[in-house]
């Protein structure tokens, strides 16, 4: 991820709602979103308490409030809107006693087999995300740049080393490791062309009228507008990490997700990119939902079965350990949001967000993403340029690890914390 204000406003763009016409209420989607199935809700019914619910709504999911009809917490049940068109809703019953089983398909720590001692990774799955592309993608992707004649720089290359890395370690602690992407080829069977219709229609209903096709060059200051840049966005974006919720909720069956990134901040000129002072490290977990997002009937229909889930209990503890150990070893400060309108801190370490991001919406497990290293920092890009070494080396002044195998090394030591401590 890099630039947030700059991609928080691209999605705004797009994310305002499509309407699509099915029986006779419109559904109120976000972009290539699902038809919510409520019905799947039913099994969840009095497995949670009032208090958890409630607690779980304002301090994590919805912090920064919503429309009044979208979700009525009373004493026994919470009323949620199915969609508002129609008039439809949902009740949830909450627990009136002991709640009920919880259920998923994901293990939690608590319910693994006891730690052996060398292999405290044993019985557990864990499927590595290395964020976007990379390859011949990177320029497309905006993950691109290169300064001078030197090395371009581009995340999706340098996750993808992080996470086969971070997969031999994993493995050797007894993980069975899954990867989600390991290749810079898109999981997703389409392209960017076949979504030139879709982009010329959110355009419209965006206040476009009449959108132009192709953008001009890279800096070209109106690109957001066009057909092509908003296609590309729908491929590598939506597409892409929706096709990848398929695969890890169908056919991976993990029990946690690691989405693996670098940080960065604005660069500019791709070709003649800032590099700056700043470096640091956060992580995000899913939460913190936007009013705008929660109209939607399909993020509002996945945050709750996302709640109901109980993921949270599991991926704050997991994400605070693995921050925890990021930072004794990056030395790298808490990455401060120059705004809280996106996100909401949560967790007792100071580095761990709520954010509603795709992938960590819709992936249905826990889910810990990565944000360490500004990549367009001076540091951060010496390190990139120094490739990967064993032992130490001095680089930009200082004796240090490789970033890649510091990064690996890093995530595995917080793992191996938080399931030596939940296992025991
Ligand atoms: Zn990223």
């Amino acid at each position: 991820m890099f630039d947030f204000e700059k991609v928080r406003m691209a999605l705004l763009v797009i994310v305002l709602s499509i309407l699509t016409e099915v029986g006779q209420a419109a559904d109120n989607l976000g972009v290539l979103g699902s038809h919510p199935r409520w019905d799947v809700l039913e099994q969840y019914q009095e497995t949670i308490s009032h208090d958890d619910f409630a607690r779980l709504i304002q301090n994590v999911y919805c912090t920064h409030g919503f429309a009044s009809d979208l979700i009525v917490i009373s004493d026994d049940s919470a009323r949620i809107l199915k969609n508002r068109e129609s008039q439809s809703f949902f009740t949830l019953r909450f627990a009136k006693n002991e709640p009920g089983h919880i259920p998923r398909l994901w293990h939690p720590a608590k319910s693994l087999p006891p730690l052996k001692k060398d292999k405290p990774l044993e019985g557990l799955r864990i499927a590595l995300d290395p964020g976007h592309l990379g390859g011949k993608w990177a320029k497309m992707e905006e993950r691109w740049f290169q300064v001078g004649d030197t090395k371009p720089v581009t995340e999706g290359d340098l996750t993808l080393r992080v996470s086969r890395m971070l997969a031999l370690r994993l493995r050797e602690l007894g993980a069975k490791v899954l990867f989600v992407r390991n290749s810079t080829q898109p999981i997703t069977p389409r392209r960017p062309g076949d979504f030139k219709e879709l982009a010329k229609k959110i355009l419209i209903k965006n206040g476009v009228p009449s959108p132009r096709a192709e953008v001009l060059d890279p800096n070209d200051p109106m690109k957001e507008q066009t057909v092509h840049w908003q296609s590309e966005m729908l491929f590598y974006r939506y597409s892409e990490i929706r096709r990848r919720a398929v695969l890890v909720n169908t056919k991976l069956h993990p029990d946690l997700v690691l989405c693996l990134h670098f940080n960065a901040e604005g660069w500019g000129d791709p070709e003649n990119p800032t590099l700056i002072d700043n470096n640091h490290l956060h992580l995000l977990v899913n939460g913190s939902y936007l009013q705008d997002e929660l109209e939607l009937d399909d993020e509002r229909f996945e945050m709750i079965r996302r709640l109901l889930s109980r993921a949270y209990d599991e991926e704050l503890p997991l994400a605070d350990a693995v921050g925890q150990a990021m930072a004794k070893e990056t030395k790298l400060p808490a990455f401060q949001y120059p705004t809280t309108l996106t996100t909401t801190k949560v967790g007792s370490t100071g580095y761990v967000c709520a954010r509603n991001l795709l992938a960590t919406r819709i992936y249905r497990c826990p889910v810990v993403y990565c944000e360490p290293y500004v990549m367009n920092s001076q540091d951060g890009f010496a390190r990139i340029q120094a490739g990967d070494y064993e032992g130490m080396r001095n680089v930009n002044g200082t004796e240090r690890k490789s970033i890649f195998r510091e990064y690996a090394d890093s995530v595995t030591e917080g793992l191996v914390d938080y399931y030596r401590a939940a296992r025991k």
